[in-house]
Parts: C-alpha cells; structure tokens; sequence
C-alpha cells in the first residue's frame, strides 16, 4: 500500500470518528489488512490458517505472518518450550489440523532454538499423535488432522487448579532446595539425596515419576521444615494428576535428570542460589509441558 492510500485511510478515519481508544489500533489493523489483501502469498501455504478466515478465528498478528506468535523460547528448557509453543499454535489453530508446518530452518528461527532441538520436539509430538510426517512430494510435517480433538481421558480440568498447582510448586520447592542448601546436612541426609538421586537417574521411563517425586521429597526434608514436606508432597499428588495426563517425554527425562544432578550438587555444595535457581529451571520446563499439552 502506498503512502498516498495509508495517508486516505487515515483521513477517512478521523473523519468518520474513528478517534477513540483504539484509533490507533484500529488504524494499524485496517492498515495491515489492506496491505495484507494486496500482498501475494508467494506458496506460504502456512501464510495463515484456512481457518483464520471468520468464526472462531484467531486473527493473524498485524506484526507478521500467523507463525511469529510462536515467539523464542526463553533458553534453559528449550526443548520444554519449544513443545508448549508448537502446542500452543496447534490448539489455537494457527496451525489448523491437515496444515503443513513451515520448513523447519524456518521454524526453528523463529522459535530462537537449534534445529536439533527442534527436531526432537517435533518427533516427541508425532509419537503424542500430534504430527504426521509425510514423505514424497507433499511431504513435509503435518498437524495430525485429530490433533486438537484429542482430550485427557479422565474428565475435565480446571485450568484454575493446573496454574495453583504450578504457582505453589514454584514457591514452596526453590525455598525447600534453598533451606537444604544452608542446612547443616549431616552424612545421612546427604547420602539420603544422593541415593534418591541416582534412583531417579537410573530409572527407566516405567517408574520414573515415582522416583522423581521421591527426590523432590527428599530435598524438602533436607530443608528441616516437616511443614515444607507436607506441602511438597501434597502438591506432588495433585501434579501427580495432571502429569498423568501428558506423555512422558524422553528428551524430557534426560533433561529432568541433569536439572535433578545440578540441585543435588548445589545442595550438598552448600550453594544456596545456585539449588534455587536450578529447582526453579526443572519447574519450568514441567511447567512448560503441562501447559503445552493440557492447556
Ligand atoms: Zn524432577
């Protein structure tokens, strides 16, 4: 659009009483769908979705094409993010079931994480049944064309309780790890986190989340607070319920036992911000699946 029609726009906007509020918004909107009528396609098929035409729509950004709302992914779970970001544009159709996904140099650009990284995110959510590849000359990675219809098998969830659940987990678990780190350990208790340590390292994906669980437990009753075992415990058994939801994921586990490794070192180095600062990392990327895949 040139300057001439931008400028007419805008004129026939103040004059029509389009100064309000939103004037601006709505000029930039206007703005942009008027370039965007005039832009060719140039083969994007993933330009934006069939479904962004009306209805239940989630309009294109007026900032860039429909898949730049699948912003970076902020570093230490990278993979965990790029899972809930993928998730996320899937389940606003954004990427509408049967679409093609962008080439993935593009994708994984656009999500600021390596094309490794990418590609295990990609093959976890084709084994969930959330992609399919396909080969030959169409071929190219596909959002499965039941992928937004599947739903968690036990009845509904309040997406209030999965955020409280989250919320409380990220309070309680830094400051038990925290407390441990400071706390006067004696040998027993170190070898107790060691050994729950190794348990979960060891553990094959059948019986891995009781394992975990146990070790998060164990860096809570390191912290001296049977009150923060309590809490730690109880809001286990409620993730517990949630987790049970998801797929197990092994780039996933691999990573939740260097995440594990780095909490139990700083504990026993006595590194208080470091122990808090890891234990924050390991909820966040859970936290990041979660959200992908229950959201
Ligand atoms: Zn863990």
């Amino acid at each position: 659009m040139g300057v001439k029609t931008f400028l007419k726009n805008m004129m026939t906007w103040i004059t029509i009483g389009g100064v309000s509020n939103g004037f601006f918004d709505d000029l930039y909107w206007s703005a942009w769908v008027a370039w965007r009528q005039q832009r060719p396609v140039n083969g994007l098929t993933y330009w934006r979705s069939p479904h962004s035409v009306e209805g239940d729509a989630v309009p294109d950004s007026p900032f860039g094409p429909s898949f730049s709302m699948l912003r970076p992914v902020r570093g230490g779970n990278a993979f965990e993010e790029t899972i809930e970001h993928i998730l996320q544009t899937i389940k606003l159709g954004i990427f509408a079931p049967a679409e093609k996904l962008p080439p993935e140099r593009e994708l994984a650009e656009q999500l600021g994480v390596s094309r490794a990284t990418l590609r295990d995110a990609l093959g976890e959510l084709q084994s969930a049944g959330y992609l399919e590849v396909q080969r030959g000359r169409y071929g190219g990675t596909y959002v499965s064309a039941s992928a937004v219809q599947r739903q968690p098998d036990q009845g509904p969830l309040d997406p209030a309780e999965v955020e409280d659940v989250l919320l409380f987990r990220s309070i309680i678990e830094p400051a038990a790890a925290s407390l441990a780190a400071k706390a006067d350990l004696s040998a027993a208790a170190r070898r107790h986190l060691q050994v729950c340590l190794s348990e979960v390292s060891a553990s094959p994906a059948v019986g891995y989340r009781p394992r975990d669980a146990r070790f998060h437990i164990a860096v809570a009753e390191l912290s001296g607070s049977a009150s923060l075992v309590g809490a730690v415990a109880e809001t286990r058994s409620r993730l517990n319920e949630l987790l049970d939801r998801i797929p197990l994921l092994s780039t996933n586990l691999d990573h939740a036992n260097e995440q594990h490794a780095e909490i139990a070192e700083a504990i026993l180095r006595g590194d208080a911000p470091a122990a808090e600062r890891a234990t924050i990392e390991h909820l966040e990327g859970t936290a990041s699946l979660l959200r992908g895949f229950l959201a």
